[in-house]
């Protein structure tokens, strides 16, 4: 098998007859038939081809064929956003009185989606923590489906176990979904442990320039073809564009990452021992809680670090209107560095408790460390933590 830059740059849809190098954008909203014939055969599924782009489309075809090949999954769903992917993956596979038992420390939203939108179905969800897993046999019901996690988790840069996951998903026979979107499929591949379902927002590092919105809902065929089920006739589906944008996003994903991962690392290493932080978290720095876990199961710690400053929600504004060049905006995975602060933002929808048990306090900020030169990020930082005193 090649490896995964070779595939992400070399898997293409097939060829117009303008013999084209790089893959055009298929702006279309629907296909053409030979005949009335063949248009029976392809909405019976007698034949494969493209239909309606609510359906599938090269450009979105084309997105999946790479995603898979990099995460290791049979085939999958393309979503207008991670969330879509969020909600989809859980509503095609799930019925009116099914339960799902979900890692405590996820993304705001999916957090809504388990906690409001759900139960208002009959679907009811539980939250293990990471610290506790010895006890989630405890946790699983007679009627749970699915264990859902999400590993680096938002912001709390928690991992994990996802050889520990696949086995006591396989032990409980429950479907295996893993939020793949902090580690990207080149640090992580969650199917490899036995996770049924991947799924990203693909908005993060995987388009990595802050541009468009998507989703990916990845995984085994059986699975995916209920997917795809609910995709096609509830319609999330992904536009064209944005599949073309994301496709050619694939094929620089490895040296984006790289390098994403080289400058978190510094600025974490920079920064483990400043007197203005309680503490600074990174996967790959050996002060994690679980970095050994991280060595085992990521290629590299990612692109996010979180600092926790000393001085409370003041001193934290205060730091981040002093910063000069770290862009303030809740998106992340972007060539520029963001600073996010998730209390008051992505998950103050959250109650202060909800915060409190996934470490969400006050002070604690989210960088997402981007592409310029490791030392301005760093001396940007330095110099508002001075500022702010
Ligand atoms: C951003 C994010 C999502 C949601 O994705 P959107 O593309 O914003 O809808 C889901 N999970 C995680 C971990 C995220 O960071």
């Amino acid at each position: 098998m090649p490896h995964f830059e070779t595939e992400a740059i070399r898997l293409s849809s097939t060829k117009s007859n303008q013999r084209e190098h790089s893959s055009p954008i298929y702006l279309t909203s629907s296909f053409t038939f030979e005949s009335a014939e063949e248009a029976r055969q392809m909405f019976a599924d007698e034949i494969e081809g493209n239909i309606y782009s609510r359906y599938a489309n090269p450009n979105t075809a084309e997105l999946i064929q790479k995603v898979c090949a990099a995460e290791g999954t049979d085939d999958g769903v393309a979503t207008a956003s991670g969330m879509a992917a969020m909600f989809g993956s859980m509503a095609a596979l799930l019925q009116q009185g099914d339960h799902i038992l979900a890692s405590r420390s996820l993304f705001g939203s999916t957090h809504q989606l388990l906690t409001k939108v759900f139960p208002k179905w009959g679907i009811t969800s539980t939250y293990g923590d990471i610290a506790d897993f010895q006890n989630w046999d405890k946790l699983v019901q007679p009627n749970t489906k699915m264990l859902f996690l999400e590993t680096p988790s938002n912001p709390g840069l928690e991992i994990i176990d996802l050889e520990w996951a696949g086995k006591f998903a396989a032990a409980h026979d429950l479907i295996l979904v893993v939020d793949n979107c902090f580690a990207t499929p080149y640090l992580q591949q969650p199917a490899k442990w036995g996770a049924h379902i991947v799924t990203h927002s693909a908005t993060k590092f995987i388009d990595g320039q802050g541009r468009v919105l998507g989703g990916l809902i990845l995984g085994q065929q059986s699975l995916i073809d209920e997917v795809t089920y609910f995709a096609r006739h509830t319609g999330p589906s992904m536009s064209p564009f944005n599949a073309w944008v994301l496709s050619k996003s694939l094929e620089t994903l490895a040296v984006r990452m790289d390098r994403h991962c080289a400058n978190a690392l510094k600025l974490a290493e920079y920064f483990q021992d400043n007197k203005a932080l309680e503490f600074v978290k990174y996967p790959f720095l050996p002060g994690h809680p679980q970095y050994d876990l991280a060595i085992k199961q990521m290629k590299a710690g990612g692109g996010i670090v979180t600092l926790t400053l000393k001085g409370g929600l003041s001193r934290v504004k205060n730091f981040i209107d002093n910063l000069q060049m770290l862009s303030i905006t809740p998106n992340l995975g972007d060539s520029r560095s963001i600073v996010t602060h998730p209390a008051s933002t992505t998950h103050s929808k959250l109650s202060e408790e909800e915060r409190k048990k996934v470490g969400i306090t006050d002070g604690l900020i989210r960088i997402s460390v981007g592409l310029e030169h490791h030392e301005d990020i760093i001396q940007d930082i330095e110099r508002a933590l001075e500022k702010s005193k």
